[in-house]
């Protein structure tokens, strides 16, 4: 059997089995941290705290599901970084020097999406947009957090790309996707030939589009996308079973 992250322990420990137990202020509660909501001025959330106790802030404009996952990200500071001086930033990208929110990002999708429930849940469904946003509703997260999540532990094989509105590109592969292949940042998720405002939602390519690597000659894969809340624009590219 595998040993359990320490949030799905915690999870374990209170007792909860079904997504809608998971309640991220009573689990605040349950080791010491008490959480508020304010207006913030930078972040979407922070956390002081001292020996055994902490207040976590977080913003109260912000939508239901991202303080969510705010209160479950600070939780992951609080269990991995305890006395360390720490202000969150945004961890996507690849910059290594995000490690801490990396940490505390791994923590929250595990608490919020943990693979005890997820895994039996999805059973054998194929990774898809709708599955994505299934996860979203039942799990009470945004349709980014479930997509990572995800892509951790779907046996399927795919990739997300994640264009940001400022530009910046950077993607998430799952397990199951062969090794040699590689994908390429460098071309358009969208469809060929279409136009920006005329793009379908679900296409189809050669692998070669989006790949780089050995054995793609006669494999097409299956491209969707879709916006997240937060500005981003999702593609799921599937390689179909
Ligand atoms: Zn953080």
């Amino acid at each position: 059997m595998t040993s359990l992250s320490p949030a799905e322990r915690l999870l374990q420990d209170l007792g909860i089995t079904e997504p809608d137990e998971i309640d991220v202020e009573v689990i605040a509660w349950s080791v010491g941290a008490w959480v508020r909501y304010r207006a913030l001025p930078q972040g979407d959330a922070r956390i002081v705290g001292m020996v055994d106790r902490a207040i976590i802030t977080v913003d109260d404009r912000a939508s239901r599901v991202r303080q969510r996952f705010s209160v479950a990200h600070e939780l992951g500071h609080w269990h991995h970084h305890r006395g360390q001086r720490l202000i969150c930033h945004d961890a996507s990208g690849n910059a290594p020097d995000h490690t801490c929110e990396r940490d505390a990002d791994r923590y929250a999708a595990e608490l919020l999406m943990p693979c005890s429930m997820l895994v039996p849940w999805m059973a054998e469904a194929p990774m898809s947009v709708a599955l994505m946003d299934s996860v979203a509703r039942l799990f009470q997260v945004s349709r980014l957090a479930a997509a990572l999540r995800l892509a951790d532990i779907h046996a399927g094989r795919f990739a997300l790309i994640v264009d940001e509105p400022d530009g910046r590109r950077w993607f998430k592969r799952s397990p199951a996707l062969p090794r040699g292949w590689h994908l390429r940042l460098d071309v358009s998720t969208g469809k060929e030939g279409s136009e920006p405002v005329s793009q379908p939602k679900q296409w189809s390519v050669p692998a070669q589009r989006h790949f780089r690597g050995r054995n793609l000659s006669g494999i097409r894969l299956h491209c969707e996308t879709l916006h997240a809340a937060s500005g981003q624009r999702l593609t799921l590219i599937t390689v179909p079973v």
